[in-house]
């Protein structure tokens, strides 16, 4: 059993693939060919944005982000430490100190009142604060209403990491349309991947993406020769746009049949007597289901229920083992066991089980029953 079966939804749109590359290897344009606009048209429709701008991955795409904003050494951003190291590496990379603030225990996502109290804390030596980037989590989105209200009260942008949450939605609105600038990613396993890294910014305002456009490719202004400012190598690539498109075609089928299948895990779960606490949608809440993760007793519960799994052949995951003011990466930043006591008891509790839409309900019932075999 895989974790994440790229092959079955591969066999029902090979032949659409296979053309689609076909007629990429036939106008021979490899760089910012047309399918490249042609997905930046369908991805902005889709999450109903203005700009869609696509990128060499999902950590350019915040990098871009960033860059369109000026950050820089002396700046600060507020961010999780329950994370993909992605979120707060970028940054990092750029000179600033991220500054992390814990989770909600329901959503696993960046907790409002605690992002309210970092800031306010007479204490803190927090300078030169500019925004926040918060992370749609396991393809949940994170809180947006309360967040931009802290954010617009203290003059701060927000960034959304939607790299797990493409297809999501929060009262209505789809995910990367939630904060000032959205990024997310196409690597394979994310709930829209393509077949090698890609990513894509999202943003309503005209200033910062002709901004995000102009540092995607070397920070160019009105020619190539022309650099206006410094940028990156951050292009998507013509063939990864023609997967994209194929794979789009079928994308809202597959976000309902992912529904499906995190429904039926849930009431396996809840209908077990295992002592495991499923994850929970707020209402007016649709996750995309990047994974379906849940909560164990501790981390010696953790260990026996993968390696139950482990013995039919059931895959399991840790996502995040360590959260990201513990990594040897961050030590410079100061932070201390005991600083983000939800993120760490849940780096110790956390497992993910398979998760895609292809998922039969026979091998759910396999997957839970083992867990409790
Ligand atoms: C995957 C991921 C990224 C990075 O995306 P890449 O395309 O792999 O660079 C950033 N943030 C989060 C939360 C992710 O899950």
């Amino acid at each position: 059993m895989q974790f994440i079966d790229l092959a079955v939804q591969q066999r029902r749109i090979r032949s659409k693939i296979e053309a689609n590359i076909n007629t990429v290897l036939d106008h021979g344009k490899y760089i910012m060919g047309p399918e490249v606009g042609e997905s930046e048209r369908r991805l902005s429709a889709y999450a109903g944005v203005r700009h869609a701008i696509t990128c060499s991955s999902g950590t350019d795409a915040i990098l871009m982000a960033l860059m369109a904003y000026n950050i820089g050494p002396g700046d600060a951003v507020l961010t999780t430490p329950f994370t993909f190291i992605a979120t707060a590496e970028v940054i990092s990379l750029l000179g600033a100190t991220p500054v992390f603030v814990d989770i909600d225990p329901v959503t696993f996502n960046i907790d409002p009142v605690k992002l309210t109290d970092t800031i306010r804390n007479p204490k803190s030596e927090i300078r030169n604060l500019k925004g926040i980037i918060a992370v749609d989590l396991f393809g949940l989105p994170a809180d947006y209403d309360r967040i931009n209200a802290v954010a617009q009260e203290h003059g701060l942008f927000v960034i959304e990491d939607a790299a797990q949450s493409f297809g999501a939605e929060y009262h209505g609105r789809k995910a990367c349309s939630l904060g000032d600038i959205a990024c997310t990613s196409f690597f394979p396993a994310k709930p829209l991947g393509c077949y090698g890294d890609g990513g894509a910014v999202f943003t309503d305002d005209d200033d910062l993406a002709e901004k995000m456009l102009s540092i995607r490719i070397h920070g160019k202004g009105s020619h190539k020769y022309d650099n206006a400012r410094v940028g990156i190598n951050g292009r998507f690539d013509t063939i990864q746009a023609a997967i994209l498109l194929a794979k789009l075609d079928i994308f809202p089928e597959e976000v309902e049949m992912r529904q499906k299948v995190a429904q039926i895990y849930t009431e396996c779960i809840r209908a077990s007597e295992l002592e495991l606490i499923p994850p929970a949608v707020p209402e007016g809440m649709k996750s995309v289901w990047a994974q379906y993760s849940i909560l164990s007793k501790d981390e010696e519960h953790r260990t026996m229920i993968q390696d139950k799994l482990r013995e039919p052949g059931i895959p399991t995951a840790i996502y995040y083992p360590i959260p990201l003011h513990l990594q040897p990466a961050f030590d410079y930043l100061g932070y201390k066991e005991g600083d983000f006591p939800i993120s760490e008891a849940y780096s110790r509790r956390i497992f993910s089980i398979p998760m895609h839409p292809y998922l039969s309900k026979v091998e759910q019932e396999r997957i839970v029953g083992a867990v409790g075999g």
